[in-house]
């Protein structure tokens, strides 16, 4: 079994991620950091997801001299010029709550016609301390007048993906695991994890 660290401890990530492992389930588990004594806060001050995916997925695989994956995400309204952006869980403060966010959000989107907007994920993967990939996938969509669904996270129920009527937070995971900005990346990072695997006698990494 690959043992590839998550650097997150956001648990619906986690989650998501591992619903997503598909045919490499078998082959692959991600630890979450808070079963490991000492993990470190993870520092994240890039300018770009990109580069706040690069820095976790660093920090985390450095602690543990093992593999480790990590994302960075958010959601980027075009009329409000890409934000919330690389700030997206930050928006309403540090400790909000996602209704604050929310709220937040609807209220800057006030009398604003033009709602498009697309879900940005970074998925880097690093390995004793050093980024061996990263991969990139996005989803368009609007944002709707209102909240609506309990399913997902964060700004899930104000998010319609394009060709649907529903909101990611009424959609649920099954909709979400194949069109989402994280499942995008998430393929691609499947994909290159299946050829490493495959060049790879023992994988027993951590
Ligand atoms: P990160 O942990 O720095 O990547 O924070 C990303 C933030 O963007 C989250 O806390 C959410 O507010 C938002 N976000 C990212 N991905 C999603 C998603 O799939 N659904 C809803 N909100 C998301």
């Amino acid at each position: 079994m690959l043992q590839i660290l998550a650097g997150t401890t956001n648990q619906h990530k986690i989650e998501e991620f591992t619903g997503m492992l598909g045919d490499l389930a078998d082959k692959v588990v991600f630890v979450n950091p808070n079963t490991l004594r000492n993990f470190p806060e993870l520092t994240e001050n890039g300018t770009t997801f990109e580069e706040n995916a690069r820095q976790k997925a660093e920090q985390a695989s450095a602690f543990a001299d093992a593999a480790a994956m990590a994302d960075d995400s958010g959601l980027e309204v075009l009329a409000l010029d890409g934000a919330p952006g690389i700030y997206s869980a930050r928006y309403a403060g540090e400790d909000a709550t996602n209704e604050q966010r929310i709220t937040k959000l609807l209220n800057a989107m006030q009398g604003i016609t033009d709602r498009r907007a697309r879900f940005v994920c970074v998925i880097a993967l690093a390995y004793r301390g050093e980024v061996v990939a990263t991969f990139r996938g996005e989803v368009n969509g609007v944002i709707a007048d209102a909240p609506k669904g309990t399913n997902g996270f964060g700004y899930d129920p104000v998010f319609i993906p394009e060709g649907y009527t529903k909101s990611f937070g009424e959609l649920g995971e099954d909709v979400k695991s194949q069109i989402s900005h994280r499942a995008h990346a998430f393929a691609q990072t499947c994909d290159f994890i299946r050829e490493e695997l495959a060049s790879m006698d023992d994988f027993e990494f951590v």
